[in-house]
């Protein structure tokens, strides 16, 4: 589990505050991080996590009106469940051509009229299946057949996008500081998210919402609202569509760079 704690990276005090964390979000905050680190982490996440994609498709019979090539195309794109503890990279097999430890067979057969979902791909491994099983492959007309053979294998986004777990965003936390302020109100018209407040007091009421637009300060005669930024902290947004929980691509992304700190600390120390 992703925890709220404490730890040293770089010799600088860290803490991660976990707001949302569900099967398929995760937000949080990381703080005492420098923004290369941040962008390591997001970069880590959405490249260098491997998930299971199909990457070659038999096609035995296409009676349909899209091309293989466009059918191969969309298979490529659904998300699949992956098991990383059971699969290993293509490249990191022995087999080099393709075995049950680096692929995972699917199949199809369908036939008009009707709409071809996700669903109805047929694994060889139960543990392997579209993450949703309502994406919609192909439309078939009275008479209208598909069959076929997809095969899956692990990969990373790095190399394709149907490889990429997860969307990843981060900004850096937003500071707001008000003083001097007459009430006039101008500042709540113009945040375009609503969250400044007038009652007796000008207020904010969700800080993490702020997209550090600057309106507020554009429209404040008295300069009495003031939009700053925490550099060391950063708010992340996850989003994983499927194939990991949202917090093992965070977990395995932050493994992967702990990795190669280790190498490179290897590589240095053969150089002194
Ligand atoms: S625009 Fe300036 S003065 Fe007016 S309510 Fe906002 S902070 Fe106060
Ligand atoms: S910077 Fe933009 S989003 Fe943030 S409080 Fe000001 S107007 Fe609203
Ligand atoms: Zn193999």
């Amino acid at each position: 589990m992703m925890e709220r704690g404490l730890q040293v990276i770089g010799g600088s005090e860290t803490n991660i505050d976990i707001i949302e964390l569900s099967d398929r979000r995760a937000k949080f905050i990381l703080s005492g991080i420098s923004p290369a680190f941040a962008n390591a982490l997001r970069r880590s996440a959405i490249a260098e996590v491997p998930i299971l994609a199909i990457d070659d498709v038999n096609i035995y019979e296409n009676t349909s009106v899209l091309f293989d090539e466009m059918l191969a195309l969309r298979l490529g794109l659904i998300p699949l469940k992956t098991d990383l503890d059971s699969y290993v990279l293509r490249s990191e097999c022995s087999c080099k051509e393709g075995c049950p430890l680096c692929q995972v067979s699917l199949t199809l057969s369908a036939e008009g009229p009707k709409v071809v979902y996700s669903g109805e791909l047929k694994s060889s491994d139960p543990k392997v299946a579209p993450a949703d099983e309502n994406i919609p492959i192909i439309e078939l007309m009275e008479g209208q057949k598909v069959v076929l053979e997809a095969i899956a294998q692990l990969g990373k986004g790095e190399e394709h996008a149907k490889w990429q777990p997860a969307t990843c965003s981060y900004k850096n936390m937003p500071t707001i500081s008000i003083s001097k302020c007459n009430g006039c109100g101008a500042c709540v018209e113009a945040c375009p998210k609503g969250i400044l407040k007038l009652n007796d007091a000008l207020t904010m009421t969700n800080e993490l919402d702020c997209s550090l637009c600057h309106l507020c300060e554009d429209v404040c005669e008295l300069g009495a609202i003031h939009v700053g930024s925490d550099p060391a902290s950063f708010v992340f947004n996850l989003e994983s569509h499927g194939s990991l929980p949202a917090e093992e691509v965070i977990l395995r992304a932050a493994d992967n760079i702990k990795g190669k700190i280790k190498r490179l600390t290897k590589c240095l120390s053969k150089l002194s």
